[in-house]
């Protein structure tokens, strides 16, 4: 692993269990422990805070009496232990992050996240410099879907469009989304602006690449936020046919009679799609395709419920599951809906299996992650990280 400047995680809070044990980290889960460690060890850790290079952290160690290739080996075991960065790594999209001071300012929390989620050195700054390049579009910009825009504009993503039709409706206004005074105004012109004004500022665009002929990078994810969430409880297979066949990664999330729901996410041809899920509701439901078309068709339009608390909850899920895809993981949201019932306010995942009669071919995917009927869990499907309560010891006892 090469590291340039490495640091101690800043975001991880540093606790002393004893003299000899170091606890990086509050949250059980992204604590690690470390220990035993002796004095020495515990004053050169300290020099790890990024303004150093790795030569002068062999002269230090030198100094301080710890032995030839010390100060290499205990590097390395952070770094393999989750707790280090590095100010310089990251790659290109990294370098061109830092040369906009006023964007880092802004995505420093962000950044801060990425740096605890990701392990390796440099890993938040990678993650930050693909969510920069990355361009998402959002289908709806009423209360789910323009709070979604704003959110992910705001986290780093480079570009996000929001197509909608007709005008801003006072119903559509939510802190967060479209403000007050965008009613009546053209829904896809107002939501550009949220977009806008909630970037922390605009990536510099590659004049080389790929991209040159278009001048726009291909879409990275869909994620279908319909104003009525009848099309996120019950995706229409038409609506998205294009995002199918052209392989693009789609996400619903949308409030239905009282009810949030995010996903499911779909790849194309490796997860469970919107015909998947017609095709196995017909399988349980005889009377479903009756209902879908009267409620698809019915002239009576159902007045609006849709709670803005819980408007916004799903907004900021739905933007969690999207970044985590983005940022290289497979959300929680694949191959499930999440659910939110009011008056309750708790989760729950509705597992949505691959249909074996569904053109997608998901159901023979080499790729699939989860075997069927197993259940998704909130915290996501990444690697599980050491604990207090299951600490992760790393002998850190120099040797003279
Ligand atoms: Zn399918």
């Amino acid at each position: 692993m090469h590291l340039s400047h490495p640091l101690l995680k800043p975001a991880l809070r540093r606790g002393w269990h004893d003299l000899r044990t170091v606890q990086f980290g509050a949250a059980p889960a992204h604590a690690v422990v470390l220990g035993p460690i002796d004095t020495a060890t515990g004053s050169f850790i300290e020099l790890l805070d990024g303004t150093r290079g790795m030569p002068l952290l062999r002269e230090e160690a030198h100094r301080m009496g710890l032995a030839e290739g010390y100060a290499d080996r205990l590097v390395g075991r952070l770094a393999r232990a989750g707790l280090l960065d590095d100010t310089t790594g990251g790659g290109p999209g990294a370098a061109a992050l830092r040369e906009r001071p006023a964007a880092l300012e802004r995505l420093r929390p962000d950044l801060g996240s990425l740096a605890v989620t990701s392990r390796e050195p440099g890993g938040a700054m990678a993650r930050m410099g693909a969510r920069r390049a990355s361009r998402v579009q959002v289908r709806g910009a009423g209360r789910v879907g323009a709070t979604l825009a704003a959110v992910l504009s705001g986290a780093g993503v480079g570009q996000v469009d929001v197509v909608d039709g007709g005008c801003v409706d006072p119903g559509d206004v939510a802190p967060g989304g479209m403000p007050a005074r965008a009613v009546g105004e053209r829904r896809t012109e107002a939501a550009r602006k949220v977009v806008r004004q909630a970037s922390p500022g605009a990536a510099r665009r590659s004049r080389k690449g790929p991209r040159a002929d278009s001048g726009e990078p291909g879409l990275s994810l869909v994620v279908v936020a319909p104003r009525d969430g009848l099309g996120a409880f019950a995706p229409d297979p038409a609506a998205v046919e294009q995002f199918v066949s052209s392989g693009i990664p789609h996400l619903f999330a949308g409030v239905l009679e009282a009810t949030g729901m995010v996903g499911p996410l779909v790849l194309p041809g490796a997860t469970t799609c919107a015909q998947c899920v017609s095709l196995d509701r017909v399988d349980r439901d005889p009377a479903w395709p009756r209902l879908i078309t009267q409620w698809r068709a019915s002239r009576r339009r159902p007045s609006p419920s849709c709670d803005l608390a819980l408007a916004t909850t799903v907004a900021g899920f739905a933007a969690a599951q999207a970044l985590a895809f983005l940022d290289g993981t497979l959300p929680s949201a694949a191959e499930a809906r999440w659910e939110l019932a009011l008056p309750e306010s708790a989760w729950r995942a509705v597992v949505l299996s691959p249909h074996p009669e569904c053109p997608c071919d998901a159901v023979n995917s080499p790729d699939r992650a989860r075997e069927p009927g197993e259940s998704p869990t909130l915290s996501g499907e990444g690697p599980p990280r050491s604990a207090p309560a299951e600490p992760v010891r790393a002998t850190m006892a120099k040797s003279r």
